[in-house]
């Protein structure tokens, strides 16, 4: 026992003083971390001048090089290190300088092959762009030749990719662009106007998203007379349809198949879906970075929360909305099976690429307004919270009409008078405090409509207590009995808030911090998501070309975002304009919105993380659609069908992933992320053993 402890003393002695001798330091340069050992030696070892050798290790490739310096006295450890890795890092940029040459070089011979040949092997393109990524001319080329060939899907993914690089060397590598005489812009506006083409073959259902790239493609160079001879045309096209449509369904209801009320809404809705002038399409997008001046300032006049349509929700938006402390207290609503199950109507389904996909759709409820809204009232001047409202039985508000464009495209004359009108009425209504009519009960369960062809169902009970839900015509009742003793007594009512159009103004049950990411993000959207929302996700050869370090973009170099403004949001109002004013006076809207820098507004919004979060699910999607499960459960329909139910019950139920024994997925959304991805990959592993191995077998 004792020769053994000896031992282990000495084997600790000797671990000491070496750790001792032992000096390590850590840098970051160029982005890439660097780690520095050397053997230190006690000051009374040092000759007047020292060798010192040095192991520098990189992170980026872990890599170890060794260096001999040459230390004198009064030289620290620190310099030891810092002279080490500089020279380390100007070696590895210097090697990496020289085999950039020699990749571009053979880039351009590759280059040089696919136009002298007149290939129609893309093979050579992307050898070229995978050895010179920043390289446009290149890129150009990948995508009119996937235009040409019809893959239309990769032409779009390179236009993007495209116009990412575009935006990265506009500000980083500006030299290569002065090499190459190129203009940027034209190169951008170019990328936007093969998207918009692509777009466009790909069929009707993206003639949207066409129309956002040729404005893109023309907010970028007005100047690109091909991108506006296109937008005119998708334009004119859409239109024509539109009005068709619209015809059709008018002789219907003459036929008698739609009522009356029925065919005025259909007409309206007819009329708000046609693609406006392009000059005015210009000035509803303006393409800006984020130290731009950014004046807007949200009124919650709720014309958003009414005209809204394809509210794309994530696993993490539905998980976050089922905890809005609100839904909890009117509720109990605290997890996704019970938000899916109180408000089901809400929840409009469609497929893509046979992958389930879930949005809200405000424009189609049945009440005009999302389900999660709530109309606005004050009592004495004070805003009641959607927790009153619901208590005060206002949630339901009178028949809505939408506004209508004639009511928006003011003339200045028009604009004049109905700011004199509405100082007129703010007066009446300080005046009549106090006298307002009798509303209808509801819960917000009671509107929508469910006019989608998908509907998905949970596939388990709720385990959750039910006791407290949509139980609001009792209280009601009693709440009308108070309101019209109040009334009696002479007591203030709750008086509508109403926007500038006259329609009852709207909040949102969620609030700020629950609401989906989309409602968040209003009226911004990162550029190439607005140009096509789908696609994000790199390829390996992607990844291994932005992960070099010298290529890394920092932070948001070059990164353009698209405001949109759309007509009815007052938040885009001219000065003085009069607005909704739900606030009192110390709260009120200002008459001049607040300008501040659009990256102020993003980081109040959060943004950054909840784009990142819509990015995690897009890459979901777009993995699970390219792991070729769909196709292969093509021929057996119910196979499809079970898939595609049980995803919609991790994609769009995440609280079900949680262990048994919690309340729901408790932490940060990557939690939510993490079982959300878990849970995917252990499904589709499953259905690829049982249906795409056994086909193999
Ligand atoms: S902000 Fe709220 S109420 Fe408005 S559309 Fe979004 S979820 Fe609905
Ligand atoms: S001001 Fe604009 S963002 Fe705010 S509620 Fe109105 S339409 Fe929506």
């Amino acid at each position: 026992m004792t020769s053994i402890a000896a031992n282990n003393d000495k084997n600790n002695n000797n671990g000491k003083t070496r750790l001792q001798k032992t000096k390590r330091g850590m840098r970051r340069v160029d982005g890439q971390t660097f780690i520095v050992t050397f053997q230190k030696k006690k000051l009374e070892e040092f000759t007047t001048e020292e060798a010192i050798e040095v192991d520098v290790y990189c992170q980026t490739d872990s890599s170890t090089s060794k260096v001999v310096l040459s230390r004198t006295k009064d030289q620290d450890d620190n310099y030891v290190i810092d002279e080490a890795i500089k020279i380390i890092a100007s070696k590895r940029k210097e090697k990496y300088e020289n085999e950039k040459i020699k990749k571009r070089e053979k880039a351009k011979n590759l280059f040089m092959e696919y136009l002298s040949t007149n290939s129609k092997d893309d093979k050579l393109l992307l050898e070229g762009a995978k050895l010179w990524p920043e390289n446009l001319h290149i890129r150009v080329s990948l995508t009119s030749h996937y235009l040409k060939n019809g893959k239309l899907e990769m032409c779009i993914r390179h236009c993007k990719r495209l116009v990412t690089e575009a935006r990265r060397n506009n500000n980083t590598s500006a030299a290569v662009f002065e090499e190459l005489g190129t203009d940027i812009s034209a190169i951008v506006s170019n990328a936007y106007k093969i998207m918009g083409d692509a777009l466009v073959q790909v069929g009707e259902k993206k003639y949207k998203h066409a129309i956002n790239a040729y404005v893109l493609s023309l907010r970028e160079n007005e100047s690109n007379a091909k991108a506006r001879k296109a937008l005119e045309q998708l334009r004119i096209s859409m239109n024509e349809k539109s009005e068709k449509d619209a015809e059709e369904k008018v002789e219907g209801s003459q036929d008698g198949l739609l009522d009356e009320e029925e065919e005025k809404k259909r007409k309206i809705i007819a009329a708000a879906n046609v693609v406006g002038e392009i000059e005015d399409l210009l000035s509803h997008h303006q393409m800006v970075s984020r130290d731009t001046n950014f004046k807007f300032q949200c009124t919650m006049c709720g014309e958003c929360c009414r005209q809204a349509d394809n509210i794309f929700l994530s696993p993490t938006d539905i998980w976050r909305m089922a905890r809005t402390p609100s839904l909890w207290k009117q509720f109990h609503i605290r997890t996704s099976m019970k938000l899916r199950k109180k408000f089901k109507k809400s929840f409009h389904w469609t497929v893509k690429n046979g992958l389930p996909i879930c949005y809200l759709r405000p424009i189609k409820s049945e009440t005009g307004r999302c389900h999660y809204s709530y109309p606005l009232y004050h009592v004495n001047g004070t805003l009641l919270s959607y927790d009153e409202t619901v208590k005060e039985g206002l949630l339901e508000e009178e028949v809505y009409t939408p506004v209508k464009p004639e009511e928006y495209n003011l003339t200045e004359e028009e604009e004049l008078a109905a700011m004199a009108k509405f100082q007129e009425d703010e007066l009446d209504e300080i005046n009549t405090i106090g006298v307002t009519e009798e509303k209808n009960e509801g819960s917000a369960d009671d509107a929508g409509d469910d006019e989608d062809s998908e509907d998905y169902d949970d596939d388990t009970d709720d385990d959750e207590d039910d006791n407290n839900e949509g139980k609001s015509t009792g209280t009601d009742k009693v709440v009308n009995k108070k309101r019209k003793d109040k009334k009696k007594k002479g007591k203030s009512l709750p008086v509508s808030v109403l926007n500038s159009y006259n329609r009852q103004a709207l909040g949102c049950a969620l609030g700020e911090k629950n609401m989906p990411n989309m409602c968040a993000g209003y009226p911004i959207a990162k550029e190439l998501s607005w140009a096509d929302f789908w696609h994000v996700r790199e390829t390996k050869e992607e990844k291994e070309q932005n992960a070099d370090v010298y290529r890394t973009k920092r932070d948001h170099d070059g990164e353009k975002i698209v405001i949109v403004k759309t007509d009815a949001c007052e938040g885009f109002y001219p000065d003085n304009m009069p607005r909704t004013q739900p606030f009192t006076n110390v709260n009120a809207v200002p008459a001049v919105a607040r300008e501040q820098p659009l990256d102020d507004f993003i980081k109040h919004n959060d943004l950054d993380r909840r784009w990142e979060e819509t990015d995690w699910f897009m890459k979901l999607i777009d993995e699970v659609s390219s792991s070729g499960i769909i196709d292969a459960l093509n021929d057996d329909k119910e196979a499809k069908r079970n898939f595609q139910t049980k995803l919609v019950n991790i994609w769009f139920n995440p609280d079900k992933l949680a262990n048994e024994k919690t309340i729901g997925l408790q932490g940060s959304w990557k939690t939510v992320a993490r079982a959300v991805d878990a849970a995917t990959k252990k499904l589709v592993d499953e259905f690829r053993a049982k249906y795409v191995l056994e086909q193999l077998d």
